[in-house]
């Protein structure tokens, strides 16, 4: 079958301390301090075997995330970018769907013509993090196009226990858009479990700011919109992203560079002030950093933007205002379920923000032209 392949060096950076199992798997939990000269190939690889508690999934459309590109992108020092568990050689791609084609004999749940959109974090189900509820922070985490096989490839075996079905969306939008949806349905994923998950305090009528304008911030805009969200301020450096968010149902779009962020959000809000920061942009340090005299009395600020430099936040600011802050890592389980919904009724058009949909046989153009961050999301079909 056909696959997209990233491959790098082995060369861990002096000073990093490797555990053994690391060293041993050549899976670190910072990619950034050990994978050197990422590079990404186009070609053919054998089939994959099923295993009995395993479904063949033939890929109907997969997402290029801005992870996809940190792993094939290297810093000046020419290491990865991407600074969380990665293994090479590895097939990527984690936000997909598909059709399952081959279901293995101890399989439940799922048949021949199932259409699914497929969790990416391999939660074991068994470990106290798992148990207590909090999958994302499974202690024994495979992650798909990560650490195992991912989903640039025509075919993938998946569990069960990860698929989601996509028949409440075919039922509206017909097969062919139900699958184009369904690879949304991962990064969308990753701002319901923010949004509602981390707090729980979310209300209808909140004014909400949204630091990046690129694929999880649009996602986190439009779940927020759909949630009876109040003015929606969304800021972003790029100006087609500004217009991608504008589209999309944004209040304002703003570039953040160079203003003064606290006087300018108080100023859209008419001097109220904000009650949801969402940042998605994965630069805190210019973003949350830099909100003081803004944040209304219980607001609440949702990290999810993955960046590699702390903040330091006024924490006297917060307490004054009784400000909560969460960090949220990805996301598994059942916002799944719920994203699948709101797509189904139409409260979100994930859609609005693809600007490509290509074959696979694209794909490394498709991460040059990314490059740019112009695009917001680029969907690749590998049959
Ligand atoms: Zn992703
Ligand atoms: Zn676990």
């Amino acid at each position: 079958m056909r696959a997209l392949t990233l491959t790098a060096e082995w060369a861990p950076k002096p000073g990093y301390d490797l555990t053994d199992s690391e060293r041993e798997r050549r899976r670190p939990r910072n990619a950034n301090m050990t994978w050197k000269q990422p590079r990404i190939a186009l070609g053919d690889v054998p089939d994959p075997t099923l295993r009995p508690d395993q479904a063949l999934l033939e890929v109907a459309a997969v997402g290029i995330c801005g992870s996809d590109m940190h792993m094939y992108e290297a810093g000046a020092d020419d290491y990865m970018v991407y600074p969380g568990l990665v293994h090479t050689p590895n097939i990527i791609g984690h936000e997909y769907s598909g059709r399952i084609v081959e279901v293995g004999p101890e399989v439940k749940g799922l048949k021949v013509g199932d259409l699914v959109a497929v969790e990416e974090i391999q939660w074991c189900g068994e470990c106290i993090a798992c148990r207590r509820g909090f999958v994302n922070h499974c202690l024994d985490i495979e992650e798909t196009g990560f650490t195992i096989p991912g989903a640039m490839a025509q075919y993938l075996p998946v569990r069960a226990k990860y698929c989601w079905k996509l028949d409440e969306i075919a039922e509206h939008y017909g097969e062919e858009e139900a699958l184009v949806m369904g690879a949304m349905v991962e990064p969308t994923g990753v701002s319901y479990q923010g949004l509602f998950y981390r707090l729980q305090n979310w209300q209808p009528g909140n004014n909400v700011v949204i630091f990046g304008a690129g694929p999880i911030g649009l996602a986190a805009q439009a779940l927020v919109i759909a949630a009876g969200a109040g003015r929606v301020i969304v800021y972003d450096p790029s100006e087609s992203r500004c217009d991608t968010a504008m589209r999309m149902g944004a209040s304002v779009a703003l570039n953040p560079l160079g203003i003064d962020l606290d006087e300018a959000i108080m100023e859209q809000t008419l001097g109220r002030g904000v009650d949801f920061v969402v940042e998605c942009a994965g630069f805190a340090k210019q973003t949350i950093e830099r909100l003081d005299r803004c944040l209304a009395v219980n607001a609440s600020i949702i990290d999810i933007g993955m960046g590699e430099a702390n903040p330091t936040v006024p924490i006297v600011a917060y307490k004054r205002m009784g400000v909560q802050y969460a960090g949220s890592l990805g996301h598994a389980g059942g916002p799944f379920q719920q994203v699948i919904r709101m797509m189904a009724a139409g409260r979100i058009d994930m859609r609005k923000m693809v600007s490509a949909r290509l074959p696979l046989d694209d794909a490394i153009a498709a991460f040059k032209r990314l490059e740019s961050r112009e695009d917001a999301k680029i969907i690749l079909q590998p049959n």
